[in-house]
């Protein structure tokens, strides 16, 4: 596997990957790869012949009191992980690569990115949507591998391919959890093992919540609150709960059974966690 950080020289190993008539699939990351990101190595694995996975904490999508600088960096353990997982590059460029000091430009969707962590991270997903843009430029990927763990960014990012025609397919992944239910997430290295063990409840709501749709609830108002009231204990802070379209991310007004996904944001204690659940 091979560890690239200068963008021409990706440029140049995609170019040449594709005029050996080779499929690439990128897996765009921020690094600290749990088994929910190699998850995604793995179903890049089985779409392409070249599978990339950039490792980049993109200083765009976080805000000015966020945790920039204390995010997880490991790049060795990451390398070790990708080669177990049959990765072929890691592209891992310094921000400097990335951006010109005077970079001026920005790539936004303006709908899905209002609501849900939009609301409490106002330039989050213009971050997000401009970096995978200037990823997708650089590698040239025919597939682009998301997790469904961040379920209001993959439909942004499919917004944002259909909207620019842009030529790379967007694959879709499961969330990969903790037995105990907890999602994987990178920021779960900042709590202790008691909050760890508490974080467990924000699954359980959620699980909650699904149950009382499976028993017939079709009021949105009511399952918000069962999973706000399940949720809730000395040490979360509820960011937001909302009932969306499952594809587009977008709030419903009415429940359309199946279709439909339960998101939600909680502190818990210092760490800001989201998940989800399709009802
Ligand atoms: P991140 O490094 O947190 O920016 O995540 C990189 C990619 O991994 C995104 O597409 C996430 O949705 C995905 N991802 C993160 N955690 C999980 C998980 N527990 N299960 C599946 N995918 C995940």
């Amino acid at each position: 596997m091979k560890i690239i950080t200068s963008p021409k020289e990706m440029k140049e190993f995609s170019a040449k990957s594709r005029a050996e008539g080779k499929k690439i699939a990128l897996v765009p990351t921020m690094g600290a790869l749990h088994d929910g990101h190699l998850s995604l190595v793995d179903k890049a694995r089985s779409l392409a012949d070249v599978v990339v996975v950039s490792i980049f904490v993109n200083p765009t999508q976080f805000g000015p009191n966020e945790d920039y600088d204390k995010y997880p960096r490991q790049l060795d353990a990451d390398a070790q992980k990708c080669t177990e997982h049959s990765a072929d590059v890691i592209f891992a460029p310094s921000p400097q690569d990335i951006y010109a000091p005077d970079a001026s430009t920005f790539v936004n969707e303006v709908q899905i990115s209002q609501n849900l962590c939009g609301k409490s991270r106002p330039k989050h997903f213009r971050g997000v949507t401009t970096v995978v843009t200037i990823l997708f430029n650089i590698v040239k990927p025919d597939f682009g591998v998301f997790g469904e763990k961040d379920a209001q960014q993959v439909s942004i990012i499919e917004r944002m391919v259909r909207d620019l025609f842009m030529d790379v397919k967007i694959v879709r992944s499961p969330i990969v959890r903790e037995a105990n239910g907890l999602a994987l997430s990178s920021r779960n290295k900042y709590m202790t093992q008691l909050e760890h063990d508490g974080a467990t409840r924000i699954r359980r709501s959620l699980l909650e919540g699904k149950a009382l749709v499976d028993g017939g609830c079709t009021n949105i108002d009511r399952i918000k609150a069962l999973v706000i009231n399940s949720v809730t204990d000395a040490k979360t802070r509820v960011i937001y709960v909302d009932v969306v379209d499952a594809k587009t991310s977008l709030p419903v007004s009415e429940l359309d059974v199946g279709n439909c996904r339960i998101c939600i944001a909680v502190w818990y204690g210092q760490t800001r966690l989201i998940d989800n659940i399709i009802i």
